[in-house]
């Protein structure tokens, strides 16, 4: 069995091997390394393939979401509402910019923010909901644009797990996570869905006044050379970032479809067992299908009751088995984030998921004996 790994990025590179050596090749024999040709190639193609009006890249997926926020104005005080079960970059940016983060419980089914909790947290402060797309698939963005409409809220979309998965609106329209709402935020980092072979980031809109603003801001508030309107920042995707990029986004759906392979045997193999709870899906889809597109299984993230999910974890890893606690700590339990605002009876669900969720391997490069050895495993150890 080829070892196991939680992310196998080798395996995919020697499938585009013979088109990405050239592409990174030529960009060292060019030598436009910043703001090259490629990046705008790339971009391009981005924003054909999410079907978003502009497509603006940046250094990685935090400055992303920094960069929206500096784009929409937000300003020191404004409330900004987000999920308390997330990577920390999602807070770390609002309470860098001294807006205030208001962090709120999340759906025990499938981990996205939950909208009962953003109503209960509205004040005449709030400005923006921050939705998470967790593991891969959209947060109710239905809902959430409706709360946003009526309490004149901007919505941004943090799709740093999710891109290349489509959201389906009740009436069965379709559109691509991370441009639905006023802005859109992602990362390239290597093991995210869409990964480049270093940092790399990107935002999202289909406003165009507020596109043209943030392609200032990412470069020092510039609209013109060397006149600086406002405060920006440096946030750049390398040419080489873009030609990895570009030589990869004709194969997302494929890598996309991969995972959700990958996600369908483990199901298969994990069903029926009382002590493991298999990720549902939600928008679009009623359950696992064949041609499932609205969960792209960044990562599959089971919930186990009533086990020692440590001791699971390290049994796993003693067997060579890799698993990720994705996120072993509610974002209101940090220290840099907790606040005396919060009462823990209004996080009931996030600290329930960070004692019961395990992350198995999930990448393109799964096979069959990998997820049975996996699976096998884990019932193993669960039957005693
Ligand atoms: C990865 C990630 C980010 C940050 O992206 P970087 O490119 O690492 O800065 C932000 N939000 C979520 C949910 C992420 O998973």
């Amino acid at each position: 069995m080829k070892k196991i790994q939680m992310v196998d990025l080798k395996g995919q590179y020697s499938r585009i091997k013979e088109t990405l050596d050239p592409a990174i090749q030529e960009i060292i024999e060019n030598t436009a390394f910043i703001n090259g040709p490629k990046v705008h190639e790339f971009q391009k193609n981005l924003e054909q393939y999410l079907g978003v009006k502009h497509v603006i890249p940046c250094a990685n997926g935090t400055d992303a979401l920094q960069i929206a926020m500096m784009g929409l104005g937000l300003k020191p005080g404004d409330e900004v509402i987000t999920a308390d079960f997330t990577f920390a970059a999602t807070v770390e940016v609002i309470a860098l910019l001294q807006l205030t983060p208001v962090l709120v419980d999340v759906n025990q089914d499938d981990f996205n923010i939950n909208i009962e909790a953003i109503e209960k947290a509205i004040t005449p402060k709030t400005k923006a909901i921050v939705p998470v797309h967790l593991f891969g698939q959209c947060a109710n963005m239905e809902a959430i644009m409706e709360i946003a409409k009526s309490h004149n809220l901007y919505v941004i979309e943090d799709n740093a797990q999710a891109i290349g998965a489509n959201y389906t609106y009740s009436n069965g329209n379709k559109v691509k996570a991370g441009t639905i709402g006023h802005v859109g935020a992602t990362s390239f980092f290597p093991s995210k869905n869409l990964g480049c072979y270093g940092d790399g980031g990107a935002i999202f809109t289909n406003d165009d006044e507020l596109a043209h603003t943030i392609r200032g801001i990412v470069n020092h508030g510039m609209y013109e050379r060397y006149h600086h309107d406002v405060v920006g920042v440096n946030s750049r995707l390398d040419s080489i970032q873009a030609a990895v990029l570009d030589a990869k986004l004709p194969h997302l759906d494929a890598y996309n479809k991969a995972r959700q392979t990958a996600a369908i045997k483990y199901n298969e193999a994990l069903k029926g067992i009382d002590q493991i709870i298999t990720p549902k899906m939600s928008n679009g889809c009623i359950s696992i299908c064949d041609n499932c597109d609205c969960h792209v299984f960044h990562q599959y993230t089971l919930r186990v009751i009533g086990v020692d999910r440590d001791a699971l974890a390290g049994h796993l890893n003693a067997l060579g088995i890799p698993c990720g606690i994705y996120y072993p700590i509610p974002l209101h339990n940090q220290k840099a984030y907790a606040d005396d605002r919060y009462d823990e009876a209004d996080f009931t669900v996030t600290n329930k998921l960070t004692r019961e969720v395990i992350s198995l391997p999930m990448h393109t490069e799964l096979d069959d004996e990998q997820i049975e050895y996996i699976t096998s495993t884990i019932i193993k150890f669960i039957n005693g």
